[in-house]
């Protein structure tokens, strides 16, 4: 297989600019809301964080919703939104995509296109990322096998694109007390695995802003090569994953709090 680690092998990095590197020395941060919601509120995100430092924002403007009745994401007004944001602030962005229709207008302003769990074994939807020309964010799907996860990695390394980022986002147990149970054994066990990079989602595995910020550190300790936490200015008003927001202010103090523990590993 294409991502099996070999021997003494280096690790893939996967570059959102010059220097947003996954799979290098710094350990990456992306933060920002679960939706993009507005101008004022990106612009907001994009302040408060740049400073943090975090390396790269998040926003979803096609959103995979249980119900149709939610809302679906701002979809090509968002896009904008996100790519005046990447601009204005000069940081990459990322955002998912969810269909093969999306992957050209998507590609055109993200720098790293986000495969969501629900949409982890499209096996179309990931031989056409094979020739996105973008790197790719892969999340594990919701109850996706250690195997089944790097078989769909696979997919998209051997369709041609081999910039592809693996993202622990926790999976289902029986217990949901926690949204879902975050993995971390699944991460230790992809770094010896493979040689893509590895990051962990802690917003979706918990589900919970309270729970975010001690799995964000064990994350880092056990050789996440980065982070994905959703934040907002007003987290109590997220249109959607409210629960799990951390509010700007907790985030940058959360960044803070990360880099002793990246420092001594
Ligand atoms: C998200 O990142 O907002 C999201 C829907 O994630 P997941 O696919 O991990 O549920
Ligand atoms: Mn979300």
């Amino acid at each position: 297989q294409l991502i099996a680690k070999k021997h003494d092998q280096d690790m893939t990095l996967v570059s959102l600019s010059s220097e947003v590197i996954f799979g290098g020395e710094e350990v990456v941060i992306i933060g920002g809301p679960c939706s993009v919601e507005s101008q004022e509120q990106m612009d907001t995100v994009a302040e408060k964080l740049s400073a943090a430092p975090v390396q790269a924002l998040r926003g979803g403007v096609y959103k995979p919703r249980t119900l149709p009745y939610s809302f679906q994401g701002l979809g090509q007004a968002g896009l904008e939104i996100l790519a005046r944001v990447r601009r204005e602030h000069q940081i990459p962005v990322v955002t998912e995509v969810m269909a093969i229709a999306q992957i050209e207008e998507l590609a055109a302003v993200a720098d790293l296109l986000q495969v969501g769990s629900r949409n982890m074994q499209n096996f179309d939807l990931l031989k056409a990322l094979g020739q996105a020309g973008k790197p790719i964010l892969l999340k594990r799907g919701l109850a996706a096998t250690i195997e089944e996860f790097l078989g769909a990695a696979e997919y998209i390394v051997s369709h041609g694109n081999p910039q592809v980022v693996l993202c622990e986002r926790g999976i289902r147990s029986f217990d949901n007390f926690t949204r879902n149970v975050l993995d971390l054994g699944a991460v230790v066990a992809l770094k010896q695995l493979t040689h893509l990079p590895v990051i962990v989602d802690p917003s979706h595995a918990v589900g919970k802003r309270e729970l975010v910020a001690p799995l964000a550190k064990a994350a880092i300790a056990c050789g996440a090569d980065g982070l994905i936490i959703e934040c907002h200015p007003e987290p109590e008003q997220s249109i959607s994953d409210a629960r799990q927001a951390l509010s700007l202010e907790d985030m940058v103090a959360l960044v803070h709090s990360l880099q002793p523990v990246a420092a001594a590993i």
